[in-house]
């Protein structure tokens, strides 16, 4: 029987034969073969697909494909200042001076934090002068730095 797009048909067909108590929440698969066995659609294939995607009840219920997650380890603590240090940027800011980012740099241990101008559009070796040119320069080199995994950086800083 072909379904048309009014009155949402599509949409109480597919709540039917998915969201029903005694159906159970099928895959796509499953879900698109028991409405194809009564019903049709152009584009019917999809619209079950996203349906199928968007259902919370399947997400809830999906189980996971991938190795549990490890232990969260502790950074070790620093034993001098200026050690250990963390990197983030704070972006798309109004340009000021031609500056559009601010490199937050802070000491994990004293937690002393060096401000430095930069652009949007900065690179890990731009990144890496900037630190040698504002604070490094007071400093010994860090041995370790911490920066969110989520960076617009393209690639690891130099050492
Ligand atoms: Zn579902």
């Amino acid at each position: 029987m072909y379904v048309p797009e009014t009155d949402d048909l599509r949409l109480r067909v597919l709540r039917y034969k998915h969201d029903h108590p005694l159906l159970g929440h099928f895959g796509q698969n499953h879900t698109l073969e028991l409405i194809r066995h009564e019903y049709t659609w152009p584009g019917i294939r999809t619209y079950v697909k996203d349906y199928v995607k968007s259902c919370t009840a399947c997400a809830r219920a999906k189980t996971p494909c991938h190795r549990p997650y490890g232990m969260l380890k502790q950074l070790p603590v620093p034993d001098r200042p200026w050690n250990s240090i963390s990197m983030d940027f704070i972006e798309q800011l109004p340009s000021s001076s031609g500056f559009t980012a601010i490199l937050v740099v802070i000491d994990r241990l004293s937690k002393q934090a060096i401000f430095i101008p930069t652009h949007d559009t900065i690179t890990s070796t731009t990144s890496y002068r900037s630190r040698r040119r504002t604070r490094v320069r007071d400093h010994r080199d860090p041995q370790l730095k911490v920066r969110p995994t989520s960076t617009s950086m393209p690639t690891p800083l130099p050492s």
